[in-house]
């Protein structure tokens, strides 16, 4: 079952479960869409794979398996 973690792992900027700017790799790392699309081009920077827009999780499904609040973020490398 996906996380749906709650922002973006390069910049932080939030993501919550309903929004459709969320892309996530095979392995779950999170990204919004203005980073996946512009420094990321459209890659995960962890794994290589192919970043693809995270599907929503229904309100109904939401209240049973809610979403993660534990954010993943990366140190920028200096
Ligand atoms: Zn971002
Ligand atoms: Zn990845």
């Amino acid at each position: 079952m996906l996380e749906l973690r709650p922002n973006c792992e390069y910049c932080d900027s939030d993501l919550p479960p309903e929004s459709t700017e969320a892309l996530i790799c095979s392995f779950e790392c999170t990204y919004c869409r203005t980073c996946a699309e512009s420094v990321l081009q459209g890659h995960c920077p962890n794994c290589s794979g192919e970043l693809m827009q995270r599907p929503r999780r229904p309100i109904d499904a939401l209240k049973r398996h809610p979403a993660s609040t534990k954010r993943v973020i990366k140190a920028p490398k200096t």
